[in-house]
């Protein structure tokens, strides 16, 4: 029988064939290109894409693409076939090296936020050797970076390798202070990513679903989560079936896929993979997000990644665990049991809590979307208020730092880092806390703000540079200490007293956490627009300038990027809620309405004394709502025409402040009429149908 070890990572181009099919020296210089980061020769280029090329073939591959992840946040390919004409009508079967290192798709219709108009109107995409190229609906994928012509990125990937050049760069030299030896540090990834399925009948009847990725009206069912039933509960055996073949596809393109398991809300699950390094798991998760819904059709299912499916249940999110580790493997966030691994262990620590602190704006900026919008501070999903969650021991420990006091239980002298050795930090205590935006879990930071559609690309650059920042900071004070242990001890001392203010081990969904941030002064941007409106401020163009991440230009082409994408997500909402109401909604109320009222007459003119309260009082409820729900959508309409009157970040504080309430309004009329017009009438299906189908 074949095993998972049989089939695992069959459809990449992996280590292990590069290893068996490239000829000793190439496949030595490969390594050594991607290891040191240098450019690729054109003659190591074209004997690996003939290998590539040989491969591909062998497993039935008919065509090659460019994979890229442009900013729209999905990612793009445009398939070339390996044929050239041969005379006598034949074909040859080509791909040299010049066609894997570097792609040309017209760019002209990928965002470029003004790029474009101030630059070259084309762009090319450039392969990165330090992802695995791979086989997806027999095309051979090859990923790549997305510049235009004069170097400005169009794309989430080459910031984000930018960013893990920067904070290697930094904390190797941390760490060689420390005597700790290695020739690279890798920022680790482990996206759990959510989801819901539905019957795809059903999605298909709802045009909300199919032009939005949520529902933009529906009453809640009689049952929601509220029995938490469905957490962890036994899987239906349709999903599950749909779970094993997931697995099994994503095995193939060699991605861990490790944990499945019902969600809270009903027809939600999860999915987790095993931790690898940032690029590479930035790449696994859009594959994964894109299989996902591919074997859900196969399933009769449609995947829905949206943040917001369903309004009253849980909405899906993206827990972003990130952690730093030597080539050598060593996690620089594993708490160590020397005094200079403990030492080395709470300077990162205190370095991740500063830079959250000093950048909650930008971590904010980066989770930012009109469907996140819907989460944040939901009582689901993390408050919009960033705050880091250490657990009471680590705490203790800090406090006691801080205060120079004796750690709980250990000697009575004060400690000293790098000379005193740290009393044990249990793992399992430290995750408890589920409201946290922002949680050290033993080993690795949980940054639990992320929506489930995005990418994680962008949150993973923003975490990179802003720990780097950090770094360099730190370093430029202990390379020149005289006493480099009692340097450490005071840099971790004042660090966390600066920074303390962050630290928040709290109920995080609660009132008074609201209330005690705002005079801790931390930040809480509500909305999308509010966020995004940080990114262009000093200190943020200032940090990203410094370490090469984005130049100013492609900033400022990032904010309007953001903005557009946030103002059409509304403008499209609106625009399908106008016409689910106008055509749907509307005629099916008034056909029943136009029931009841033929059926008072009826009633009458068969009896003139019999007895219609029950008919005159609902013809009556339904005909206020109706009306109210008429006015609604033409507010609605009218406040979508006034939109013409605004642009970029105006124009998307429009959508948040004007057309959202009006939307709400819409909504709730009809909501209510859903709850008493006949069931056969309703032109979609509702909630109880969608989400508890048998
Ligand atoms: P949960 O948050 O549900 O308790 P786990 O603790 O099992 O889940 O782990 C969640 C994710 O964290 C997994 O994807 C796992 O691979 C990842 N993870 C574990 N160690 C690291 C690490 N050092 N760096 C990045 N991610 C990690
Ligand atoms: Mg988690």
């Amino acid at each position: 029988m074949e095993t998972v070890a049989d089939y695992f990572g069959s459809l990449v181009f992996n280590d292990a064939v590069m290893r068996e099919r490239l000829p000793k020296d190439i496949y030595k210089a490969l390594k050594r290109t991607v290891e040191e980061g240098k450019d690729l020769d054109i003659n190591v280029a074209n004997s690996v894409a003939n290998a590539m090329k040989t491969w591909a073939l062998e497993k039935g591959c008919t065509h090659y693409t460019h994979w890229f992840q442009p900013m729209t946040g999905i990612t793009a390919e445009k398939h070339e076939a390996f044929i050239s004409p041969m005379e006598g009508g034949k074909v040859l079967l080509e791909f040299s090296g010049k066609e894997l290192i570097k792609g040309e798709p017209d760019a002209s219709s990928f965002p470029s936020g003004g790029l474009r108009a101030t630059f070259e109107a084309r762009g090319y995409t450039a392969w990165d050797p330090t992802s695995y190229a791979f086989i997806k609906d027999d095309t051979l994928c090859i990923p790549t970076a997305f510049c235009s012509y004069s170097g400005e990125v169009l794309d989430k990937k080459t910031p984000l390798l930018r960013s893990m050049e920067a904070i290697s760069t930094e904390a190797l030299k941390i760490i060689k202070l420390f005597g700790t030896d290695a020739k690279r540090v890798i920022t680790t990834v482990g996206p759990e990513q959510e989801y819901f399925l539905i019957n795809k009948s059903d999605y298909a009847r709802r045009k909300d679903l199919i032009y939005t990725g949520r529902t933009l009206l529906g009453a809640r069912a009689p049952k929601g989560q509220e029995m938490e039933d469905h957490y962890f509960g036994a899987l239906r055996t349709r999903v599950s079936e749909y779970m094993q073949d997931l697995d099994r596809e994503l095995w193939k393109l060699g991605i861990y896929a490790k944990t499945s398991h019902n969600e809270a809300a009903p027809c939600q699950h999860e999915l987790a993979p095993i931790f690898t390094t940032t690029n590479i798991a930035v790449d696994n998760n859009q594959l994964t997000m894109e299989i996902m819904k591919k074997v859900a059709e196969r399933h009769g299912f449609a995947c829905l990644l949206h943040e917001k499916p369903f309004a009253g249940v849980n909405g899906s999110g993206k827990h972003n665990n990130w952690s730093l580790s030597t080539d050598r493997g060593t996690n620089l966030l594993e708490p160590g049991d020397s005094p200079k691994d403990n030492a080395q262990f709470l300077l990162f620590l205190v370095a991740v809590l500063k830079a959250v602190d000093e950048y909650q704006d930008l971590l904010r900026m980066s989770i930012a979307s009109a469907g996140n919008d819907h989460r944040l501070g939901a009582n689901e999903a993390p408050p919009a208020i960033v705050s880091v969650f250490l657990g009471d021991e680590l705490t203790e420990i800090l406090d006691a730092i801080a205060e120079g006091k004796p750690v709980t239980g250990r000697t009575k002298e004060k400690m000293q880092l790098g000379v005193h050795v740290l009393p044990a930090i249990p793992k399992d205590t430290t995750d408890r806390n589920r409201t946290s935006p922002f949680a050290f879990t033993g080993n690795k930071f949980e940054f639990r703000m992320l929506g489930s559609s995005f990418s994680v690309a962008e949150p993973n650059t923003v975490l990179n540079t802003i720990v780097a920042k950090e770094l360099k900071e730190f370093y430029g004070i202990l390379s020149v200490a005289s006493d480099f242990t009692s340097a450490v001890n005071d840099l971790v001392r004042d660090t966390y007293i600066a920074h303390r203010r962050i630290v928040f081990n709290g109920n995080n969904y609660s009132s008074e956490w609201v209330a005690e941030a705002e005079r801790r002064g931390l930040l809480n941007l509500s909305s999308s627009p509010e966020a995004y409106d940080t990114l262009l401020s000093p200190k943020n163009i200032e940090l990203f300038n410094e370490f090469g991440i984005y130049s100013s230009v492609e900033l400022h082409s990032r904010y309007e990027i953001l903005n557009d994408e946030y103002s059409k997500t509304i403008h499209i909402e609106a625009l399908t809620m106008i016409d689910m109401i106008n055509r749907q909604v509307l005629p099916a109320v008034m056909d029943f309405s136009g029931e009841i009222a033929k059926g008072i007459s009826y009633k009458r003119s068969a009896m003139p004394e019999m007895k219609t309260d029950a008919e005159n009082e609902r013809l009556a409820e339904v005909e206020g709502l109706e009306n109210y729900l008429y006015k609604a959508v033409k507010e609605l309409e009218k406040g979508v025409a006034l939109a013409a009157d605004y642009s970029g970040a105006s124009l998307a504080h429009y959508y948040r402040n004007s057309i959202l309430p009006l939307m709400d309004d819409v909504r709730s009329y009809c909501d209510a009429l859903e709850l008493i017009v006949g069931q056969k009438y309703w032109p979609y299906p509702t909630y109880g149908e969608m989400l508890f189908y048998v």
